[in-house]
């Protein structure tokens, strides 16, 4: 299905619609081989530097949750999103249909409020100040608007041991989950990796199961909220479903080639 598609060519905004909906059937198809419930897998759109059009595009073909690499992308595209309308069949404007934001690339800690105002999560946990700035600042946000609950973050996981990668390893994993289950304003919701970059499959489930096993081990140590499990990109996303992904972060696969920058 994903492979009728040309990874190569930048596809205009119905082949966008056209590619959301191939990659819904795709993931059903692996959630039905993996022997896993339908609708157990969410699909994370990733959207760095790609315009709101194109981003309004994949919401309109029913796309509801998107991740952002670039707090600043994620602010300005969340403004211009906002702003856009779409006409209904009376010609009345109606707003965009909804959607939630998660920021999945590295937090700077001057970032850290903004990332708070324009996203549902932040997927990218990977040290202790970090979680200290984020929880004090909920806090504040909370004291202000008695309506936000405790923010959900769940740990970057090292997976592969790549030097190159952000993360936390699964060892370190246990002592930041322990941490930031005191803080107060904090839901630690989940673990996100990002696969080993290989071509050997063994080595990527491998990665991804590693997560899983770190998942079951912190919810038998108490801590039950570690739900989610984002794992899978477009070229892995077979695999980590069969490893028990609950989302997979996907942005190839619809949106083509990512823009030069
Ligand atoms: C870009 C990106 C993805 C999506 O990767 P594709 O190979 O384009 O599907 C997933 N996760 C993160 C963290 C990313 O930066």
């Amino acid at each position: 299905m994903l492979s009728a598609f040309d990874m190569t060519a930048i596809p205009n905004l119905a082949e966008i619609r056209e590619r959301y909906c191939a990659l819904r059937e795709a993931v059903a198809e692996a959630e039905s081989k993996a022997g896993r419930p339908a609708g157990s897998v969410a699909i994370e759109l990733a959207v760095k530097y790609q315009s709101p059009e194109r981003i309004a595009a994949a919401l309109e073909a029913g796309a509801h949750l998107f991740g952002h690499n670039i707090i600043q992308q994620l602010a300005a595209s969340e403004g211009a999103l906002a702003e856009m309308q779409r006409t209904d069949s009376t010609s009345r404007h109606i707003p965009l249909p909804a959607h939630r934001t998660h920021v999945i690339g590295h937090v700077q800690s001057n970032k850290a409020a903004k990332a708070l105002a324009f996203a549902s999560c932040i997927e990218t946990l990977d040290s202790v100040e970090l979680a200290e700035r984020l929880n004090r600042l909920q806090g504040e946000r909370r004291a202000a608007n008695g309506n936000f609950g405790p923010f959900d973050v769940f740990l970057q996981i090292n997976s592969s041991g790549a030097p190159s990668q952000f993360g936390v390893s699964p060892a370190e994993a246990r002592e930041l989950a322990a941490r930031v289950a005191t803080m107060e304003h904090l839901n630690l919701a989940g673990l996100m990796t990002i696969g080993a970059h290989t071509d050997d499959t063994r080595s990527i489930a491998r990665s991804f199961e590693v997560v899983r096993e770190l998942r079951e081990e912190l919810v038998a140590a108490g801590f039950q909220s570690v739900v989610e499990l984002s794992m899978g990109m477009t070229g892995d996303m077979d695999i980590a479903i069969a490893e028990g992904s609950t989302i997979v972060r996907v942005g190839t696969a619809v949106f083509g080639p990512r823009p030069r920058h």
